[in-house]
């Protein structure tokens, strides 16, 4: 990568004290893993908003649809307050050329999702809020890669948010000038990866990049990048693993000795099966197609969609590894 990506983060979880009661939610995946690659943009909503360390903590309250921000003890409402502080200081992060977002999860400022709302009058609260500040960013930057430190340890969530993290730094330096040209080589170097995540979408997006006559280029590439960082939303499993690399093999085949063929297939099956983890199959392919120069293949995203030392430190659980059970990452 020609610099690091500039990733949006809460400030809790890179280790700052700024939580309500002065502590931190250091987060070792996030500074440990992430960090060497990352240019860290840090917010705190609550702290810039004013509110100090210690304070007084907050807490969504009132109706599920519509929230308030309320500090329960004083009664204090921040909901005027925050919304506007959020609104001004999201527009200011449209400026910081941002690749994704990591948010701490369950705070009713940074969580994205089901962070608790609850009743005036007690009971039990809703678990459906989403924190003030991960609501606006998600409205403003909609193709933005966002996830949660807590989903971050899942290993198939968090291996398709690096994924993405890398994809959108990628779609960002086409759509700053967005040419047909440079939109079907983008296209042609992620229809694997596409291919992975969402094979309708991948017809779809083939569709679109192939029918642009009469059509500005920027009007076409802002239609592919909304669809093109759904699909990856979408995580990849073993099955859809499998026919990529069938759908591979189909180009080296004719190349292949009996035996090179053979073991090829059989460590595909396996991974379909859960047996081998992805890399297996993946490291055996990605050496047939440098030692035939299958230059097709050679250029495919997918061989490579990040860095490798990156997928090295995700853990024995990555889906490159494991090819584990896989889920909707939004
Ligand atoms: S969760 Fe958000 S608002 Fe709360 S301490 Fe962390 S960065 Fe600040």
């Amino acid at each position: 990568m020609p610099r690091r990506l500039r990733v949006g983060v809460s400030a809790c979880l890179l280790g700052h004290e700024v939580r309500w009661d002065g502590g931190h939610k250091r987060d070792r995946f996030v500074t440990n893993a992430l960090g060497p690659w990352v240019e860290w943009v840090t917010v705190c909503p609550e702290l810039e908003l004013g509110l100090g360390v210690p304070r007084e903590p907050i807490r969504l309250e009132g109706d599920p649809a519509a929230p308030r921000l309320v500090a329960p003890k004083s009664r204090t409402d921040h909901t005027a307050a925050m919304l506007a502080f959020v609104r001004a200081r999201v527009d200011r992060l449209v400026a910081e050329d941002l690749s994704g977002y990591v948010l701490k999860s369950d705070s009713p400022s940074c969580g994205m999702q089901r962070v608790r709302v609850h009743r005036p009058r007690g009971g039990a609260p809703a678990r459906t809020g989403v924190g003030f500040f991960a609501r606006v960013l998600r409205e403003r930057l909609p193709l933005l890669p966002v996830e949660e430190e807590g989903r971050l340890n899942d290993p198939t969530l968090r291996e398709n948010f690096v994924e993405r993290l890398f994809a959108y730094e990628r779609w960002k330096r086409l759509a700053a000038r967005p040419t047909r040209a440079g939109l079907v080589a983008f296209h042609t170097a992620h229809k694997l990866l596409l291919l992975a995540h969402d094979p309708a979408a991948y017809r779809r997006l083939g569709r679109l990049v192939a029918r642009t006559k009469g059509r500005r280029a920027a009007d076409v590439a802002a239609a592919y990048g909304a669809a093109f960082m759904d699909a990856l939303a979408a995580c990849a499993t073993p099955d859809r693993h499998a026919n990529v690399l069938e759908h591979m093999l189909g180009y080296v085949s004719g190349e292949l000795a009996p035996e090179e063929r053979r073991e090829l297939v059989e460590l595909i099956a396996d991974h379909r099966r859960g047996l081998v983890p992805l890399v297996g199959p993946l490291t055996l392919m990605k050496h047939h197609v440098r030692r035939l120069d299958v230059a097709y293949l050679a250029g495919q995203v997918y061989l490579d969609p990040y860095p490798r030392e990156l997928m090295l430190s995700a853990g024995p659980g990555s889906s490159r590894r494991s090819g584990a059970a896989r889920a909707r990452s939004r």
